[in-house]
């Protein structure tokens, strides 16, 4: 792809042809991170127009896609629709390249988080999980003095890390072979909300690492997307099965075993920062219940209040 089509938004993406209703699909049977099976279905389509729908689990908040493409129609998905689709969103093209003048400043800012972490420790090496086409592991590599390892399912992308000098496996975190492996800095950079099981990859994540070592995770706020739009659908996209909150990745983290050391929202407003440990697990951690009740009442609200922009 080297242009994006002409038209309106929804000319546009109804140029790609995706058949969203017609990939296969399966329903959660229990939320992804409590357990649970009793959701509360809160949107029908998303903010493509395709018929996504959105539920939250009445027990923690968290909030996903149900049903949800199965993990090969995702894999498909990534291979051919994803970028064209995100361009066509956009109105402008986004791809392996042009991502990367972004990811360059985005290694900077989380850098810059990361350093007092690092710095003065005697960490070797780095993973970067969804590392794409290796730029911010290559930046944290260089910076930090690290040996980067980069894995991603997308070839075209790993190509080009390799390029770069790291390491890459092609593949998917939960189902490469890393022996007896660790890394001293694990990084999870705009890739968690892609993520089919959450909490499989976290407890992957947690053995990766090395006692002592630090994890990097980011997330789109769920309530940030929602808010800045004025609309729940706004938020919700088949690009990503889950919608994490603060109190969700929280509680995501402690179960895993990892202790938050720091936070940071992001310049973009939407993005929060999680900088972390290892710890030991609580496996039944949960956000509060009288955080989960905000969640829905906020929904709700924007979902029926006037816009306080308009
Ligand atoms: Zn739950």
């Amino acid at each position: 792809m080297t242009s994006v089509s002409a038209g309106t938004r929804p000319e546009r993406i109804a140029a790609l042809g995706f058949d969203y209703a017609s990939q296969p699909k399966v329903r959660l049977e229990r939320c992804n991170l409590c357990g649970e099976s009793v959701f509360v279905g809160l949107t029908h389509r998303d903010r493509y127009g395709y018929p996504a729908e959105a539920s939250g689990c009445t027990r923690c908040g968290l909030v996903f896609l149900d049903p949800v493409m199965t993990s090969e129609a995702y894999g498909k998905f990534y291979m051919g629709t994803y970028r064209p689709l995100v361009s066509a969103f956009h109105g402008r093209l986004i791809d392996a390249r042009t991502i990367q003048q972004e990811q360059r400043e985005y290694a900077v800012e989380r850098g810059d988080l990361l350093a007092p972490y690092v710095v003065g420790q005697s960490y070797r090496t780095l993973l970067d999980i969804g590392g794409s086409t290796g730029v911010v592991a290559d930046a944290f590599a260089r910076r930090f003095n690290l040996r980067g390892t980069v894995i991603d399912p997308a070839p075209l992308e790993t190509a080009q890390a390799q390029a770069l000098g790291l390491e890459t496996i092609e593949g998917l975190v939960e189902d490469v072979d890393l022996g007896s492996r660790r890394f001293d800095v694990v990084i999870l950079c705009q890739t968690v909300d892609h993520l089919l099981d959450t909490a499989g990859t976290l407890a992957r994540v947690r053995q990766l690492l090395s006692p002592g070592g630090l994890l990097f995770v980011d997330i789109v706020d769920f309530r940030a997307a929602y808010l800045r739009n004025w609309s729940v659908e706004g938020a919700i996209k088949i690009d990503h099965p889950y919608y994490l909150t603060e109190g969700t990745m929280v509680a995501y983290l402690v179960r895993a075993g990892f202790e938050v050391v720091r936070s940071d929202y992001a310049a973009d407003h939407l993005h929060v920062s999680y900088v972390a440990r290892p710890s030991t697990p609580q496996p039944t951690y949960l956000p509060s219940s009288d955080d989960v009740k905000r969640l829905w009442n906020e929904l709700r609200y924007v979902q029926n209040a006037p816009s306080p922009r308009a």
